[in-house]
């Protein structure tokens, strides 16, 4: 880095003890020099100097009772990054490991990726250091009130838009829509990821996963390839694994892994999906008792093993950091081809740069992820209309805008990385021209 370097260097400086924030800004700012080069009235204009510090960064204390009658106190954070191409969108994410650094990584790149799906959104995320595993509905619920309590002064259909990310699915989106609509008295599409009956899409449960898998499935086909025949491994077992899960087999792909952060199950006679949603969406209980059920699967203790199950394809779709770079090398090492990031920055700078390297198909989370927060978008635009899509309508939008992602990406990549085939540059650029243009025509106070 050249021009950027002193940017990056601010960054650092100004927030310390940040280092998921840090690796998010690095692998972006990397990409961005051949762009910047060719627009020093970008450069006069301090874009990326802006685009690096959140425009409101929201921290609360979020006090509620447990079950037992005690006193909690949990910390609440909504970092609205960008609004220059729409109001900030972006998950929130509830868990035990969550802090200002990994909400400002997520916010960071929820920008690119926002602008990406081509939808009018800006870039945001939230979430809470609160750990809903082991809770009552009623703790979950009294958590949501008093998260909401506060969080609803500062969002807005027009404003801020949050959903759903780790830890927060359909039944924390209901407890929070309720406590907004108690304390605003409207009913407006303030969250996304709601119920069917009550405003939700059709198709925004399974978009991220099945989002992945036609970004995949473009990204394999400009390669002659496709899902049919191929092993793949998923880590993960939540919202996004799940519905990957169902679109790879769909594709003709033989999924013979997943995880959650206590361990993997490997079922070589392909993962019996039912039987996963009946375990994690049903009865809420660990993956292994998978294992308990399916004769010939296995359980292993220790999540980061998973990567040392030979694939075709792996998808990691459970959290950040996941891959490593001694994982990519035994991914490698065993013949992986193509990996689609599912989960936000699931690999390690280090294991990105083995990917390019190597040349295998990748697609970094930015693009191959941006399914889910696409279809938000167009849940937004069914609450404006006051009205609804049927499944098939949403679902064929869905594939159109992730193969326009793929699509716009290459494209990028080609023009200012002299590679198509780089698409975490192609990503990082196409999604960043778009809101450099926006934050150059709206100014800067002079
Ligand atoms: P869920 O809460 O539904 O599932 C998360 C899964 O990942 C669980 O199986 C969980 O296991 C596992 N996991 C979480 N933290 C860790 C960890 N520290 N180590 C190992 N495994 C872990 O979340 P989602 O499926 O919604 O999200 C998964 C990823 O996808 C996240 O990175 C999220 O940001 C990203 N994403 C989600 C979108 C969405 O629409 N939901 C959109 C775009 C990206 P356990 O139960 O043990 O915690």
């Amino acid at each position: 880095m050249k021009l950027l370097q002193p940017v990056y260097d601010s960054v650092l400086a100004r927030n310390p003890n940040q280092p998921e924030f840090h690796q998010a800004v690095y692998e972006v700012l990397q990409t961005l020099e051949p762009v910047m080069e060719k627009h020093p009235e970008w450069v006069k204009a301090g874009i990326v100097e802006r685009l690096v510090e959140p425009e409101r960064q929201i921290m609360f204390r979020v006090p509620w009772v447990d079950d037992q009658g005690n006193v909690q106190v949990n910390r609440g954070f909504r970092v609205q990054f960008n609004s220059a191409i729409g109001p900030y969108k972006g998950g929130l994410r509830f868990h035990p490991s969550v802090n200002l650094s990994i909400i400002k990584f997520l916010g960071f790149e929820q920008i690119f990726k926002n602008s990406l799906t081509t939808l009018p959104i800006g870039g945001g995320k939230g979430g809470s250091d609160f750990d809903p595993k082991g809770k009552s509905d009623r703790e979950i619920m009294a958590f949501c009130q008093s998260f909401m309590t506060e969080l609803s002064k500062h969002i807005g259909a027009d404003t801020d838009v949050p959903a759903g990310d780790i830890g927060v699915g359909g039944r924390e989106i209901g407890f929070l829509y309720g406590q907004y609509k108690r304390l605003r008295n409207e009913f407006t599409g303030v969250l996304t990821g709601k119920g069917l009956g009550w405003g939700g899409s059709l198709a925004r449960t399974e978009a991220t996963g099945y989002g992945l898998c036609y970004f995949m499935d473009n990204a394999l086909k400009a390669h002659g390839k496709s899902f049919e025949g191929k092993t793949v491994v998923i880590s993960g077992s939540g919202n996004v694994a799940i519905y990957a899960c169902e679109k790879a087999t769909q594709l003709g792909a033989k999924v013979v892994a997943l995880s959650d952060s206590n361990g993997y199950i490997y079922d070589p006679d392909g993962i019996d999906l039912a039987a996963v949603k009946e375990i994690k969406e049903v009865k809420r209980q660990r993956i292994k008792v998978y294992a308990e059920t399916h004769k010939n699967a296995t359980y292993t203790e220790g999540c980061r093993g998973i990567w040392t199950i030979k694939c075709d394809i792996a998808l990691p779709c459970a959290t950040q950091n996941e891959i490593n770079e001694e994982s990519a090398k035994i991914l490698l090492a065993n013949g992986c081809w193509a990996i689609g990031e599912g989960a936000n920055m699931p690999s390690t700078n280090e294991a990105i740069a083995l990917y390019l390297q190597n040349k295998i198909i990748f697609g970094p989370a930015k693009a191959a992820n941006a399914g889910g927060v696409a279809t938000s978008a167009l849940e937004m635009c069914q609450n404006s209309m006051r009205y609804s899509w049927t499944f098939e309508e949403v679902d064929a939008k869905l594939k159109q805008i992730m193969k326009d992602i793929f699509d716009n990406a290459t494209a990028a990549a080609e023009e200012y990385a002299g590679d198509k085939d780089n698409l975490v540059a192609g990503a990082n650029i196409a999604g960043f021209l778009k809101v450099a243009k926006a934050m150059y025509a709206q100014g800067v106070a002079y």
